[in-house]
C-alpha cells in the first residue's frame, strides 16, 4: 500500500517521456491512471506496460487543444472511476525558432497546445479535483517558464506563462479554503522525444537543434524526472524543478 493506492490520476501526453514515466511510476504505486495522447500508438505502448504492472486503466485519444473534447473527457473520467485526485497537465511540444522570422502559427500552436491546453486541462478538472476532497493539480512548465533562451520565445512565453497561471490559481485555492494542492513542475534537460518532435522555424536546422538538445541538455531520464515530481507532490511542493540547473542555462541565455 502507498498513498497513491487507489487514487484516480489523469496524465495528458501520456504516450511518452515524462507523462508515460509518471504512469509507470503511479501504476507502480497502485494508482488508477486515465491516460490519453494525441499519438496512439505511443499511447497504446504505454497503456501496455502499465497494464503490466497491474494497474487500472482508462486510455483515450485526446488533443489538448480540443477544448470541448477535453471537457467531455473529463466528465467520461469521472463517470469511469468516480472520482478524479489528481490531474497532471503534461502534454507539450517544443518549438525552435528566431522570433524574427517566425510566423504566427508558429508561435499559436505553441500557445495552444502548451499553455492552452493547460488551461482547459485545469478548467474541466478542477470541479472534480474541488469534490474528491484531496484533489492535486499538477501542470507542467520548464525551465524555459523560468529562465530564456534564443530560438524559444514562443515557448518561453508559453511555459512562463503556465507558471503565472498556475500559482494563482494555487492562491486561489488556499483563499477558497478549497482542497485541492496545487504543483508548478519545471523540468529542464529531461532525455525524451521532445526535441526531435519539435518544429523549427525558416532557416533552423531541427536535427542541429535536436543533437544540442540530445548531447548537451538532456542528462536526467524520465524514470528519475518522474520520481522527483511524483516525490514533490508527495511533500505538496508548490514549485518542482528538475533538471538543468540555473547556473548551466545562465551560460546559454
Ligand atoms: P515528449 O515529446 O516525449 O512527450 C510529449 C507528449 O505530449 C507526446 O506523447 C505527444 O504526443 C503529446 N502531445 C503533444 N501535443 C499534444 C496535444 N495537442 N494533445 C495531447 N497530447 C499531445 O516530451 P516530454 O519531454 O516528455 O514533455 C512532457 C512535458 O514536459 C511537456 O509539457 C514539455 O514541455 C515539458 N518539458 C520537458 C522538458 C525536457 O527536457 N524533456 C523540459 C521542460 C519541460
Amino acid at each position: 500500500m502507498s498513498e497513491f493506492t487507489g487514487k484516480v490520476v489523469v496524465i495528458t501526453g501520456a504516450g511518452s517521456g515524462i507523462g508515460r514515466a509518471l504512469a509507470l511510476n503511479l501504476a507502480g504505486q497502485g494508482a488508477k491512471l486515465a491516460l490519453s495522447d494525441l499519438d496512439t500508438v505511443g499511447l497504446a505502448e504505454a497503456v501496455r506496460q502499465v497494464k503490466a504492472l497491474g494497474a487500472e486503466v482508462k486510455s483515450d485519444h485526446l488533443d489538448v487543444t480540443q477544448r470541448e473534447a477535453v471537457f467531455e473527457y473529463a466528465a467520461a473520467v469521472v463517470e469511469y472511476f468516480g472520482k478524479v485526485n489528481q490531474v497532471y497537465n503534461n502534454a507539450g511540444i517544443a518549438y525552435h525558432g528566431e522570433f524574427e522570422k517566425s510566423e504566427f502559427k508558429d508561435f499559436e500552436r505553441v500557445m495552444d497546445v502548451d499553455f492552452w491546453g493547460v488551461v482547459n486541462g485545469t478548467k474541466a478538472f478542477l470541479p472534480h479535483l474541488i469534490a474528491s476532497g484531496d484533489g492535486h493539480l499538477i501542470n507542467i512548465s520548464s525551465l524555459f517558464g523560468l529562465l530564456s533562451m534564443p530560438g524559444q520565445s514562443a515557448y518561453n512565453s508559453a511555459k512562463f506563462a503556465v507558471r503565472g497561471f498556475t500559482e494563482s490559481v494555487r492562491q486561489e485555492m488556499l483563499i477558497a479554503k478549497h482542497p485541492v494542492k496545487v504543483t508548478c513542475v519545471h523540468p529542464g534537460g529531461i532525455k525524451t522525444a521532445i526535441a526531435r518532435n519539435a518544429t523549427a522555424g525558416p532557416g533552423e536546422d531541427l536535427d542541429t537543434f535536436a543533437e544540442f538538445f540530445d548531447k548537451k541538455l538532456a542528462r536526467t531520464t524520465p524514470e528519475d524526472a518522474a520520481k522527483t515530481i511524483v516525490g514533490g507532490v508527495r511533500k505538496s511542493k508548490p514549485r518542482v524543478l528538475i533538471g538543468l540547473d540555473a547556473k548551466f542555462l545562465d551560460a546559454w541565455v
